[in-house]
């Protein structure tokens, strides 16, 4: 029988939690655990394509750009995309690279692609910029960068001395433009990891030409949609908390173990998965498996072989 395929989309949080400081020693060490976590599960009986989240890191990247950009030009965010990207893939890359090697005694070819998504230009997402992103400010601080930059700032956290940011628009993924090549490495049984921090957003010009916007498309979004271009089996995303649950953190909240699309739909009207945290993640899992996936899974980075296992997680089917 030919292997299973995997899409494990992995949150940027859980790369760099909100307690870090994202030194690079904690995030080798957390990539380090992630990695030992896939390398069992595509020793044992699956093919894998990796993405993942880039909050925390494209905030840092962008911050250190605005801080310099006395002395040396600011990129705009479509090459910090890029930049994590990188980043991240590299750590991913060697980590895997080693627990493969050692659970395996030979070398796994495993490959970052740099990876473009498309949106469509008349997204209605354009008329309304939601997604805050790069350092904070004061209002004054704020107003010199709208200036200077062109760009919309909101104030987003009126509890912080400094509670303004730059806002930037969130469209759908509609395409990915290196899913011939990520296909084709998965194919020749490559590990691939792919579509970082949602993809470097991009749209399509009537001559085919792609060109980079500054936007930041939903990881969980483009997950299910590399999920279903590649035809998965199973769709995994995982984050910090090892079940969806209703009620969350309030006294009477449930963990859940199974939902069918139906049902994640109903709760998701109802308010259960806010927008900016675990409501994507359930959209994401619920179109995967409307489409005719097998199952998605949500659950933690720890706890990824035992809940495809089906020992754990919240399990979604159509
Ligand atoms: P990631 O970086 O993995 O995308 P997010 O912070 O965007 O992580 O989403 C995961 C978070 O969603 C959890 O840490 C949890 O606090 C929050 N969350 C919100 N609603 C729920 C819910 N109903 N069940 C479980 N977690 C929830
Ligand atoms: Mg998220």
């Amino acid at each position: 029988m030919s292997k299973r395929v995997v899409v494990l989309a992995l949150g940027g949080n859980g790369i760099q939690p909100s307690n870090s400081k994202g030194s690079y020693e904690d995030q080798f060490k957390n990539i380090d655990i992630t990695a030992q976590q896939i390398a069992h599960l595509i020793e044992s009986r699956y093919k894998v394509v990796i993405t993942h989240g880039n909050g925390p890191q494209v905030g840092t990247i962008m911050t250190q750009m605005a801080a310099a950009s006395d002395s040396v030009p600011e990129q705009p965010m479509r090459i910090c995309g890029a930049m994590t990207q990188g980043q991240i893939g590299y750590l991913l890359q060697t980590r895997l690279q080693y627990h493969l090697l050692k659970l395996r005694g030979a070398p796994v070819p495993v490959c970052t692609v740099v990876t473009q998504v498309v949106v469509d230009k008349d997204d209605p997402a354009f008329q309304n910029p939601t997604k805050p992103v790069g350092s904070f400010y004061s209002k004054e601080e704020a107003d010199a960068v709208a200036k200077t930059n062109g760009y919309t700032m909101k104030e987003v956290a009126p509890e912080k001395p400094k509670p303004w940011r730059r806002v930037v628009c969130s469209p759908k993924p509609q395409d990915i433009v290196e899913i011939d090549s990520i296909t084709q490495l998965l194919d020749n049984h490559v590990v691939v990891i792919s579509c970082g921090g949602g993809g470097i957003p991009v749209v399509r010009k009537p001559d085919g030409e792609c060109e980079g916007i500054d936007a930041v498309i939903d990881k969980d979004y483009t997950a299910a949609l590399l999920a279903k271009k590649v035809d998965a089996d199973y769709l995994m995303i995982l984050t910090d908390v090892e079940k969806v649950a209703i009620n969350y953190g309030k006294p009477e909240q449930k963990w859940l173990d199974k939902l069918t699309s139906d049902e994640a739909e109903k709760m998701h009207k109802s308010g259960e998965f806010p927008g900016g945290s675990m409501g994507p993640k359930v959209l994401a899992a619920v179109d995967f498996v409307r489409w005719g996936g097998e199952g998605a899974i949500i659950t933690s980075l720890e706890k990824a072989r035992e809940a495809l296992a089906g020992k754990t997680g919240t399990h979604f089917t159509k």
